[in-house]
């Protein structure tokens, strides 16, 4: 008999599982539908050799200790400051719109102190920031919004931004320094032999037993298990009871070329040109030395595996329909990105997970043995 049953073996699942084999020492089973464990940070090696992430792109950036010194019991890290170029206008610039991208730009040499009237001169006030359009005119005005944010949006979620939540585009910052990085987190690293080498060491644990290919409706009935921890769609483990909740997905399509380094930048986007959003070259993210060199082109679509929750009232008030339910549902709890419709990077998913572990598990645990 298994305490737990965790469906989905990606950043929310094997960190529950972990916490729960190795600190409360639980027995667990943790399935996942595809054939492997990692869920969307997924790694491996290609045809050529090239380590590449199967699901698109993942730069790993936190500012949390907590979660960072909890990683870090499972790999050893390699230093990656990621940087993004956008094609504009026939130009190669930097984004997040910096210093650097309008004096190149517009062939300026305004100073910071000049950028920021430049930009208070051309922004668009919006008293309430409300959605993904208001976000960007508000601080830069229409030209920029236009260049280097709406068609990129309407790409990639099949949204105009005037339709999403702020919460989207207010993830990449608008600077009036120098700065060329993507991120600016305290701390920016890769695990130094993959993710996948980090999630088997996270559930190489005697009391975790690893199902892949394996759906938990398929397997449900066969295992003998008191607790469930789901983080695959919410909407789906309802059997779509209210409609199904909106997901964006992607396909990927990788090319291996025979030159050592093929573009200018780790990514560079395509706001306003080609079918896809952005093209990374897997070398600059994992720092292997390799002849050939792999990309990756991301065309956004609405149907698929659902890879981006999209942050929308509407979606929000669908969501919370199935979140109520989830709470009058007894023996099953719901994390991570799909479980919780939430538009979560990795360290938001392994720290919505600790949490949770720390303030609910463990005190319905030590109910339970109390009781
Ligand atoms: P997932 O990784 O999606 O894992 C859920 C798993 O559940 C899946 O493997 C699925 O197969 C399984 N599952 C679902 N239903 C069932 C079922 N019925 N039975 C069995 N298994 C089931 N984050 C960053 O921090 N940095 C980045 O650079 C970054 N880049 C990204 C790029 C792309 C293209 C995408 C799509 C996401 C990116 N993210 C990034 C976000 C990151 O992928 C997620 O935050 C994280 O992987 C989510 O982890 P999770 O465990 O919640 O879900
Ligand atoms: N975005 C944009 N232009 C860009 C980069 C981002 O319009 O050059 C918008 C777009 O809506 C995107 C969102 O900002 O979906 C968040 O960007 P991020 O790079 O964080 O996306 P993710 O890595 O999650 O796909």
């Amino acid at each position: 008999m298994f305490d737990y049953v965790v469906v989905g073996a990606g950043f929310a699942g094997s960190t529950i599982a972990e916490r729960l084999a190795s600190e409360a020492g639980k027995k667990v089973l943790i399935c996942d539908r595809r054939p492997h464990i990692g869920g969307n940070a997924f790694d491996h090696h290609d045809e050529a050799g090239i380590l590449v992430h199967r699901y698109g792109p993942h730069i790993f950036h936190t500012n949390s200790n907590e979660v960072y010194e909890y990683l870090s019991s499972f790999t050893a890290w390699r230093p990656y400051q990621h940087s993004v170029l956008t094609s504009v206008d026939g130009q190669l610039l930097p984004i997040p719109i910096n210093l650097n991208t309008i004096n190149r730009m517009y062939g300026t040499e305004f100073t910071s102190f000049q950028l920021e009237e430049f930009f208070a001169s051309v922004a668009e006030p919006r008293a309430q920031i409300k959605t993904s359009e208001d976000v960007i005119v508000n601080k830069v005005g229409r030209e920029l919004y236009e260049k280097f944010f709406r068609n990129y949006t309407r790409k990639q979620w099949g949204l105009d931004p005037s339709e999403l939540d702020a919460v989207v585009t207010a993830r990449v910052p608008v600077r009036t320094n120098r700065d060329d990085r993507y991120f600016t987190d305290t701390y920016q690293v890769m695990p130094l032999h993959g993710y996948t080498r980090m999630f088997e060491r996270m559930l190489a644990h005697p009391n975790i037993k690893v199902m892949v290919n394996a759906d938990y409706r398929e397997i449900r009935d066969m295992i003998p298990h008191r607790d469930v921890i789901y983080t695959g769609p919410i909407d789906e483990f309802f059997e779509y009871r209210f409609g199904k909740l909106p997901y964006r997905s992607l396909e990927f399509k990788f090319e291996t070329r025979g030159v050592a380094i093929a573009q200018e930048a780790p990514v560079i986007n395509y706001p306003n040109e080609n079918a896809y959003t952005r093209v990374t070259e897997f070398k600059y993210l994992t720092g292997q030395q390799h002849p050939q060199t792999t990309l990756v082109y991301e065309y956004p679509k609405a149907e698929g595996d659902p890879y981006y929750p999209i942050p929308r009232a509407e979606n929000q008030t669908l969501y919370r329909k199935y979140q109520a339910l989830a709470d009058q549902t007894d023996g099953v709890h719901f994390l991570g990105r799909l479980g919780t419709y939430k538009y979560y990077n990795m360290d938001q998913c392994v720290a919505q997970a600790l949490s949770y572990y720390r303030k609910v598990l463990i005190h319905a645990e030590e109910l339970a043995t109390t009781a």
